[in-house]
């Protein structure tokens, strides 16, 4: 999973307005290879909206029919990706919760995913920070590689 550094630059803002409070969004990315995704765009919810990140957000659908649509809607290429949000306050690590959401998020038939990814980020000393992991419709959860392009 690749993060270039013109969405490390929209995301890191992101992360400095919300402060110590988590922020979130959805991710829309291009398959570049075998199990290989680079994530081209996020939304950015602002505090508060964070809770319900997932489904009930009619802007987020509408922000992922959008993208697919500038791509030619060229969706085993390019499409919805999964969820990000932030740690401001402690690890980058998914919490148990977050497990809980996002396998119900992949093995939920009416959305009907492949898989799904979530990222979480945080900011410490000023660097990004973040975990990667893959949810598949059978249950299970796959650590993944986050690669921050550009960032040694
Ligand atoms: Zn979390």
């Amino acid at each position: 999973m690749t993060i270039p550094p013109e969405v490390q630059a929209p995301l890191i803002a992101a992360l400095r307005r919300a402060g110590v409070r988590e922020c979130g969004g959805v991710l829309l990315g291009e398959h570049v290879g075998t199990n290989d995704f680079a994530v081209r765009s996020l939304t950015v919810h602002q505090p508060g909206a964070v809770a319900a990140f997932v489904r009930g957000m009619g802007g987020m659908v509408k922000a992922i029919k959008t993208y697919c649509r500038s791509k030619g809607n060229d969706f085993t290429r390019f499409n919805y990706l999964g969820e990000w949000h932030s740690h401001p306050l402690f690890s980058v690590q998914p919490s148990a919760k977050d497990h809980t959401t996002m396998r119900e998020l992949a093995t939920d038939r009416r959305v009907g995913a492949n898989f799904v990814v979530l990222l979480v980020f945080r900011l410490h000393c000023q660097q990004l920070e973040g975990s990667a992991h893959t949810y598949l419709p059978d249950g299970s959860v796959h650590l993944s590689k986050l690669d921050l392009e550009g960032i040694e």
